[in-house]
């Protein structure tokens, strides 16, 4: 029996947050449009996600919450947060649309409360709209007017189902179809364009002719430890953020017909450090010394926290943890308590005098209400004094995860880099020029980010660079149809 054979203008494959987004705009610029789905349902990582949407510029959420924004000021700290080596050609989009990004969100039916939640953390317990994602710590604050930009779901902690259920049905609304069980393999190649894929549907070859253009969002590679030990071994070894489909099929097909690929070692890191603890006392290595100031966006001491010798430590006096809210808690519970630093210092490993020597620099300024070391600001800054406790991070947040466990590393992460693609998601060969029919979006390319990562910028940059794949796709030339 021959292999089934379908045809659309548009094959889009893999139906996360950046295959949503192009299925959207392309049925709604009038292409026919199919999704091809490996897993048994829509979602990918995107669904499993904080929903954490880095919007900014000045949206209505921003403007009910009393802040005022720009599209430069939006550049100027993302820029620096996101690099160095942050794409500034995309990252100069990204800012100048957020305005009508954020407004397409609303535009598929979700919803965001004009409030902020005012407190660090990883990931607020309530439905506020807004949160601050490291606008409002040093260098960011002498970089940039700090301005909340972490725009969330009304959903109460992760979001990523709100966000991917108002995508899934834009798409669907818009004339979208979607084949799910069914797992792209290849690009079928007509002389010098992609023609098409071929892809398993329960174990039979199916063949997706694509008038137009195929677009790939197909995810990271985090979870091909082929790919990380080649491009980001930094990850190996580490736990995965993802849904644990991120093989890298996406980019692997793309090389397969001369795709050139960028930032492959970019990666996103977080470390199970609480924010809410870390601003009350300080994260400390291995050596007893602090390294950051603990007030940043997570993301950015967990980097931090990545490159130091460790293990490192959450320090914090009775006063501290006594002062963290139960909702910004998450049932953390210091492993390791003291009545003196030296009793800290010998209970942890760390080398004797090493943590006397830095609470007592950190105390000394502190007096006077500066850290004038990392500069963690000034409304966090205060005299520590014991009793003391420690949390080892490596065990992570939930108590019953940790009690009697082997710790992990404490740190996970997904890949950022991918396809190289223009601004409207052409992928770029290894001259430099777009290779015909071929498109991509979200985690399968490297979008607006160069060493550094803000949460809310995966699903917002996937999906702001998936709808201008999505329109170039549905207005690009047809191919012939007849052709083989
Ligand atoms: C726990 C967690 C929390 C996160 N929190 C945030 C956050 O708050 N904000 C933020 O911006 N980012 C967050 N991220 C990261 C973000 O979710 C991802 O980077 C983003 O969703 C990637 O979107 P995507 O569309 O590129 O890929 P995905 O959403 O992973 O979609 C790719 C889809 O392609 C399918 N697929 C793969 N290969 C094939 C194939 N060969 N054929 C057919 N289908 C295929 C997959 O099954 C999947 O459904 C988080 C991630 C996780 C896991």
């Amino acid at each position: 029996m021959s292999p089934a054979v379908h045809e659309f203008d548009v094959v889009v494959v893999g139906f996360g947050c950046a295959g949503a987004a192009a299925a959207q705009e392309a049925a709604a610029a009038g292409a026919s449009v199919v999704l091809l789905e490996r897993a048994s349902g829509a979602g990918g990582s995107s669904a499993q996600s904080g929903g954490e949407l880095y919007l900014g510029g000045g949206t209505a959420v921003q403007r009910a919450c009393g802040f005022e924004d720009s599209a430069d000021n939006m550049f100027a700290y993302l820029s620096a947060a996101l690099g160095p080596h942050a794409d500034l050609e995309k990252l100069r989009l990204y800012c100048e649309g957020s305005v009508d990004h954020f407004e397409w969100f609303r535009s598929c039916g979700i919803d965001f409360l004009p409030s902020l939640y005012d407190a660090p953390t990883w990931m607020p317990p309530t439905q506020d709209g807004l949160m601050w994602l490291g606008e409002n710590a040093w260098p960011y604050t002498t970089i940039a007017t700090p301005v909340p930009r972490g725009h969330r779901p009304a959903t109460e902690g992760w979001a990523g189902h709100t966000v991917m259920a108002g995508l899934i049905s834009a798409a669907e609304q818009a004339g979208a179809t979607t084949h799910v069980d069914t797992r792209a393999t290849a690009l079928v190649v007509d002389g010098d364009r992609v023609g098409g894929v071929r892809a398993r549907h329960f174990g039979a070859d199916v063949t997706y002719r694509a008038r137009r253009g195929v677009v790939l969002t197909t995810g990271g590679f985090v979870d091909n430890e082929v790919m990380l030990a080649d491009h980001a071994p930094a990850l190996l070894g580490h736990g995965k953020v993802s849904d644990g489909l991120d093989d890298g099929s996406g980019i692997a097909m793309g090389q397969s017909v001369g795709a050139a690929v960028r930032r492959m070692s970019a990666v996103e890191v977080a470390y199970t450090a609480l924010p809410a603890l870390l601003v009350r006392g300080m994260l400390v290595n291995g050596r007893g010394q602090r390294f950051v100031n603990e007030d940043v966006y997570p993301g950015v001491f967990s980097h931090a926290a990545f490159h130091q010798p460790g293990p490192c430590w959450a320090i914090v006096d009775e006063a501290g943890l006594e002062a963290i809210p139960a909702a910004d808690a998450w049932g953390v519970r210091p492993q390791h308590a003291a009545e003196t630093l030296p009793e800290l210092e010998a209970d942890l490993g760390l080398p004797t005098g090493s943590l006397e020597a830095t609470v007592g620099l950190y105390n000394r300024h502190a007096a006077d209400g500066h850290d004038p070391v990392f500069n963690k600001a000034s409304k966090w800054v205060r005299v520590l004094e014991g009793p003391w406790a420690a949390v080892d991070p490596r065990l992570g947040f939930s108590p019953e995860g940790r009690d009697g466990q082997t710790p992990g590393s404490g740190f996970s992460g997904f890949t950022l880099g991918g396809l190289h693609t223009t601004v409207d998601g052409e992928v770029l060969s290894l001259t430099g020029d777009p290779i015909s029919g071929l498109y991509a979006a979200g985690r399968a390319t490297s979008g607006i980010h160069g060493d550094g990562y803000v949460s809310g910028t995966s699903l917002g940059d996937g999906t702001f660079f998936g709808r201008r794949a999505g329109r170039a796709v549905a207005e690009s030339a047809p191919a012939d149809a007849t052709a083989t």
